[in-house]
């Protein structure tokens, strides 16, 4: 059995953990996170200490695990609070295409399922060794995964018991737990703002208390382990820190061909090409995946996006725009310009001249 972190509540560690002045540069973040490994006796988290954010952990669900359901019961214990609360975390919260828009593991509810939440304070191994643990999970990636939720914990209240300053959510221990069953996800104490995978989950008024969902360097790394659910869909906003990655994300390739053409009067003049993103090791399962449903803008002369085309699903080219004038040379120009917000950069311009004879030049 793998024991992963608990999930943590202890002031003097939250305090470090909040300093502004440790969490603002990568070299302190990393020795921030070496103190807490030591701190909180974790099992060993290889890639914690010496690689770029997002870190994926190990890719644990195969492809028919992945296909289906990862199905989990309650324990006999769980109350109807906190049954509910999970509930919503792993079946609705966890899949919310907006927030985790990834090919990954889905949960469902089932009575008699391998997986189990129980409710209990006392678990065995690491769990018991954390003094204030909340939450803990075992056998990531394993469809007989457990997530315990504390019973009686000794610093703070649920805030389904008691709704004061402080408290914690069942939701936010729950979906920090799910990333650890569900895509094997380590420890990164970065902002509330970046992930729910901090070593402690913050209490009523502290930023992040009330998340139910992952949040967006959570959703990367989910994205780089098992590629998207929907490639019309949203790449995770924290992709800007791998190998080959620009400021905005990941480098994105766009071709468009042929390069020069000459044609008759009236003739149609088919421009196609593909725009992905660029083939980088990297970029784990991303890397060359045809963006699809996207914009392809053109430019012609000094008009800026004088059109566009629409990209579609092809595996090759999957985009065309067709052109007809005659007796004119224009010079046009392709670009992709990304969405505010989304893990992708621009792509490159492209240029293509189209030269349309006279209608008065023999022509066949
Ligand atoms: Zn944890």
């Amino acid at each position: 059995m793998y024991w992963t972190c608990p999930l943590l509540r202890s002031n003097s560690v939250h305090f470090r953990l909040d300093g502004r002045e440790l969490v603002t540069r990568r070299r302190d973040r990393k020795l921030v996170l070496v103190a807490i490994w030591a701190l909180t006796m974790c099992a060993v988290i290889p890639a914690l200490t010496t690689a770029h954010e997002p870190t994926p952990g190990s890719e644990d669900w195969d492809d028919i695990e992945l296909a289906n359901d990862s199905f989990f019961q309650f324990g006999a214990s769980v109350p109807p609070e906190v049954k509910a609360d999970m509930r919503n975390v792993l079946e609705v919260e966890w899949e919310d295409e907006a927030t985790n828009n990834s090919n990954g593991i889905t949960f469902a509810f089932d009575s008699s399922g391998p997986a189990a939440v129980r409710f209990k304070d006392t678990t065995g191994g690491i769990c018991d060794s954390v003094t204030g643990w909340q939450g803990c999970a075992a056998n990531p990636g394993q469809l007989n995964w457990i997530i315990w939720i504390r019973m009686t914990p000794t610093f703070f209240d649920w805030c389904f018991v008691s709704n004061t300053t402080g408290c914690r959510k069942v939701e936010r221990v729950g979906i920090h737990e799910a990333g650890h069953v569900g895509g094997s996800l380590s420890h990164v104490n970065v902002s509330e703002v970046n992930t729910v995978m901090t070593t402690t989950a913050p209490g009523k008024s502290n930023e992040g208390w009330d998340t139910t969902h992952l949040q967006r360097c959570d959703a990367a790394r989910l994205q780089l382990m098992y590629d998207l659910e929907d490639k019309a869909g949203h790449y995770a906003n924290c992709l800007d820190d791998l190998a080959n990655s620009a400021p905005q994300g990941l480098e994105v390739s766009l071709t468009a061909m042929p390069s020069q053409v000459t044609v008759c009067a009236n003739t149609s003049v088919t421009i196609s090409g593909r725009l992905e993103v660029v083939d980088y090791g990297s970029y784990d399962a991303l890397g060359g995946n045809g963006l699809w449903e996207r914009t392809v803008w053109i430019d012609r002369g000094s008009t800026d996006n004088y059109t566009f085309a629409t990209t579609d699903a092809g595996s090759g080219e999957n985009w065309s725009k067709t052109f007809v004038h005659s007796n004119v040379t224009h010079n046009y120009v392709a670009h992709y310009d990304r969405t505010t917000g989304e893990g992708l950069a621009n792509s490159d311009d492209v240029p293509f001249t189209i030269t349309w004879l006279s209608p008065q030049v023999p022509c066949d």
